[in-house]
């Protein structure tokens, strides 16, 4: 009557979908997280993601030694596909449970390992943990899944529940939780350093740090400012979104108890109460749908990964060739001449976050202006997010690139200096990244080579010498990209 839970992205002793199912069922449940050489040996040896994770394991050791006295977690640093096999063997675990990881990668590394385990008869246990609804639960009257948001958002709205955003409490059922084994490392050095498993500090923000206590501490900052959420969440130098997006990532809180509280204030939990109080709460739900969404298309069309989802949009030739990868090297380290988009790239390049409405402008700016293909800024982003999540990724690449489910038309292209002018007025957030430019005037920041040069040297600037010049002429580049785009309308 053993079982063994698996940990993967979800990171947090309460409201967890597999370890209350293992709880109710079984008398003795051991817990389990491998730091899987399969995903980390493909990583630079400094990675802030790795950082976060060890972070938050030993908060979730702690957590779990908290609920049931000798109790704890037991990390394994090894491939999955054989740690967690070998310590179900070890243990006398006859099931395994886990919450499910729809990405690619993760369902064939869940089938093998299943694979292995059913042979040798033990029963394999998963649950639906990560989103609201997956895979197939809102689908079109016609049963197909949906390709456009606000459909699916309305359809999600009128399927929710109480019971889809109650949470799996695991306090009550702890006594199952079973003694670690002996031979465990004491509590305290139960998680590796990032020395013993081959990294090196990486720089991670002590907002970030404290696993789900932290993330509990910045959803209880964010409730104070969730009503305000609509009219903030646009300007990058406002505190204004949740900075919750890599807890969700690695499951430091659970999305049924975000999702709830929103819902709650939004739509009074039942009826959707029109009016201006609950406007913040249901723009944030609905981002937390988009959330939903992307991974529903991810799991529904797989072959976003490498493909765009609208077919004939492969058909678009992309910028090739050591200018196009001047361009992208100057995209990437933040040289363009576009102080909001430079100070985007910063932005991720120092912290591993970026603002949402400047993900949406660098992704532009690299597909619509350098005319890059939207995979290698996909790539580029998922190296660099903390909260890289490749359902999200993708949508979000294939959405600015106008190939994905429900993006913008691609004639819309956001104008880098009317976007700067309107999200960053007083270029207060440029200024955080780029301080060569900290003396400029909100006049001269949003388009720094239209100034005379003599009003830049009054403010200590030089192009070329402090700053760079724009790489790129964006009515120019505005052009081009229709005529590129123009392949998408013919048949061939
Ligand atoms: P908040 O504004 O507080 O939103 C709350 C949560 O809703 C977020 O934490 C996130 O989980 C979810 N969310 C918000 N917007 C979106 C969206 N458009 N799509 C899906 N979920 C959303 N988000 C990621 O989590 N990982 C990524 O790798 C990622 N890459 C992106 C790439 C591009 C090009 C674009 C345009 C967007 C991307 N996003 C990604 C979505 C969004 O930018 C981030 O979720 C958000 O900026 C995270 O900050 P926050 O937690 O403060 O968000």
């Amino acid at each position: 009557d053993t079982a063994l839970v698996w940990f993967r992205r979800d990171l947090r002793a309460d409201d967890h979908a597999a370890l209350h199912r293992a709880l109710t069922r079984h008398r003795r449940v051991f817990c389990a997280f491998v730091l899987d050489t399969a995903i980390l040996d493909a990583l630079p040896r400094a990675d802030r993601r790795v950082e976060f994770i060890l972070d938050a394991l030993r908060v979730l050791d702690a957590d779990l030694g908290a609920l049931a006295p000798g109790a704890g977690l037991i990390v394994r640093h090894g491939v999955a596909r054989d740690e967690i096999p070998a310590l179900a063997a070890a243990l006398g675990a006859g099931a395994l449970y886990f919450n499910r990881d729809d990405e690619p990668d993760a369902l064939r590394r869940d089938a093998a390992v299943g694979e292995a385990l059913l042979a040798r008869g033990l029963q394999i246990e998963s649950f639906k943990d990560h989103v609201v609804f997956e895979r197939s639960e809102v689908l079109t009257g016609a049963r197909q899944p949906y390709g456009v948001f606000t459909p699916y958002k309305n359809a999600w709205l009128k399927a929710v529940t109480p019971f889809f955003l109650s949470s799996y409490p695991i306090e009550k059922h702890a006594a199952h939780l079973a003694a670690l084994p002996d031979g465990t490392p004491p509590a305290g050095q139960r998680v590796p350093s990032l020395g013993d498993i081959g990294f090196e500090p990486a720089g991670l923000s002590a907002a970030l740090t404290g696993g789900s206590a932290g993330a509990q501490r910045l959803f209880a900052e964010f409730l104070d400012r969730m009503a305000r959420y609509a009219d903030t969440r646009d300007f990058p130098a406002i505190k204004g979104p949740s900075y919750l997006s890599t807890h969700l990532r690695f499951g430091t809180i659970s999305i049924r108890q975000l999702a709830r509280e929103a819902w709650r204030r939004g739509h009074g939990g039942h009826d959707d109460r029109d009016g201006p109080a609950g406007e913040g709460a249901r723009t944030w739900l609905s981002e937390l749908i988009w959330r939903d969404f992307y991974h529903q298309v991810l799991h529904h069309h797989p072959r976003v990964v490498e493909r765009a989802f609208r077919p004939e949009y492969d058909r678009i030739r992309w910028a090739e060739g050591p200018d196009a990868d001047a361009d992208f090297e100057a995209w990437c380290q933040g040289r363009t001449g576009y102080p909001l988009v430079d100070a985007a790239m910063h932005q991720i390049n120092e912290t591993g976050y970026m603002h949402n409405r400047l993900r949406m402008v660098t992704a532009s700016f690299l597909i619509k202006d350098l005319g890059i293909d939207w995979r290698r800024g996909e790539a580029y982003f998922a190296r660099q997010l903390l909260d890289f999540d490749l359902a999200a990724n993708n949508g979000g690449w294939q959405w600015a690139a106008s190939s994905g489910c429900d993006a913008q038309p691609y004639f819309r292209i956001f104008n880098p200096v009317s976007q700067s002018e309107k999200f960053d007025p007083d270029g207060k957030f440029i200024k955080r990244y780029l301080p060569q430019l900290a003396k400029l005037p909100p006049k001269l920041i949003h388009a720094p080579w239209l100034a005379k040069p003599a009003e830049l040297a009054a403010c200590g600037v030089m192009l070329g010498r402090d700053y760079p010049a724009p790489i790129v002429r964006h009515e120019t580049a505005r052009m081009a990209t229709m005529d590129r785009y123009a392949v998408v309308k013919s048949r061939e």
